[in-house]
């Protein structure tokens, strides 16, 4: 393993550095207790110890809305719209990076999404360790307490005015050292990351899955059809949708269409959408095939627990708690739901 120390002084030259070619984006504190990546401009304070970042990191891969052809039916002409800006986000922790590291799998998967690879290849991952946990979060039982790929680096904070950085690839390696030559870590130093990893591990695991979570798959496929559980936990839902619209592994979109006011140029574009929302099952005649709030509730849970288990050997959900955050009904917590169902049924799993 690569590492070096950075001292606290010497960030600011690298951002300064680094935001001469690259859009820098950074965690900081927008209001009390509740933080943002903003990008950085020099006034921007970091946030070095924040413990969620509401909206979800997937905006800088799969914007919101995004275009995606543009059209001139006069000359009967389309052409493919990829933007791609270079941006390298600064303190991601790593439950982010699993989520980050989920989508890049799936969105090469089937049809290869060009426009999700091409932002994705521009941007630069530098990952943090968090030092304070979110009340709502539980990412230390779903497999995401720790990633071995998917950053250019990797930030500890060792002490108050020092940082291990381990390096993930050449291009992070070289951007540590676009200031000048930097200081190879010592044995000591890689240590206290390591003690420091532990100690936030321990705060993390206060709140989590009373289960292995790799039994998930199982539970939830075997509560499938008890209609009571998602009929009652359900109840209140709004379908607002909040709960898949901030998710940092949800990536449903819906492709729209419009036209200029003479009806010759024209764009097609993506945005966001949700299988909370009642429309997103709705066909052409009307039909919804999950027409009622608890059928799209169990499925939210399923896809989360199983259907993406299926395809990539781990859960749709890294314990983020942004959705359970997010829930004006308080009923969007997978922790508490799997939770659950594992009590109801544990000794048949
Ligand atoms: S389901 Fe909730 S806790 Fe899990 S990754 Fe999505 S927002 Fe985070
Ligand atoms: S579970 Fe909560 S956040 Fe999700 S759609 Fe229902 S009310 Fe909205």
């Amino acid at each position: 393993m690569i590492a070096y120390t950075i001292y606290l002084p010497q960030t600011r030259e690298l951002l300064k550095n680094w935001a001469t070619e690259l859009n820098v984006y950074v965690p900081t504190m927008v209001e009390d207790g509740f933080y943002e990546f903003r990008p950085w401009n020099g006034q921007v304070e970091i946030a070095w110890d924040y413990d969620l970042c509401y909206t979800t990191l997937k905006r800088f891969f799969l914007p919101p809305r995004e275009e995606i052809i543009s059209f001139d039916m006069k000359k009967y002409a389309a052409s493919p719209v990829i933007e791609a800006p270079k941006q390298l986000l600064f303190g991601v922790h790593p439950y982010d990076i699993k989520a980050i590291n989920q989508l890049d799998q799936l969105m090469e998967m089937d049809n290869p999404d060009v426009n999700y690879q091409a932002r994705r290849d521009n941007t630069l991952i530098f990952g943090l360790e968090p030092v304070h946990v979110a009340e709502t979060a539980f990412w230390s039982s779903m497999g995401a307490a720790s990633v071995d790929f998917g950053y250019d680096l990797y930030w500890t904070r060792i002490s108050p005015g020092a940082f291990f950085v381990q390096v993930g690839s050449a291009r992070g390696e070289e951007m540590l050292k676009v200031g000048g030559p930097v200081e190879k870590s010592s044995v000591a130093q890689k240590e206290a990351a390591r003690r420091a990893h532990l100690k936030v591990l321990a705060e993390a695991q206060k709140h989590s899955l009373k289960y292995d979570w790799q039994k998930t798959p199982e539970l939830v496929n075997k509560f499938f059809n008890n209609q009571v559980f998602w009929r009652e936990r359900s109840q209140t839902c709004l379908s607002c949708g909040s709960c898949v619209l901030v998710c940092p592994t949800c990536y449903c979109f819906d492709v729209k269409e419009e036209a200029d006011d003479l009806l010759q140029k024209g764009s097609r574009y993506r945005q966001w959408d949700g299988c909370m929302l009642k429309g997103f099952a709705e066909i052409a005649g009307g039909h919804n095939f999950r027409e009622t709030a608890w059928e799209r509730y169990r499925h939210r849970y399923m896809r989360k627990g199983k259907y993406i288990y299926d395809k990539l050997g781990e859960l749709g959900c890294i314990g983020c708690g942004r959705c359970v955050k997010a829930c004006t009904a308080r009923i969007a917590n997978p922790r508490a739901v799997y939770n659950e169902i594992w009590e109801a049924i544990k000794n048949e799993v």
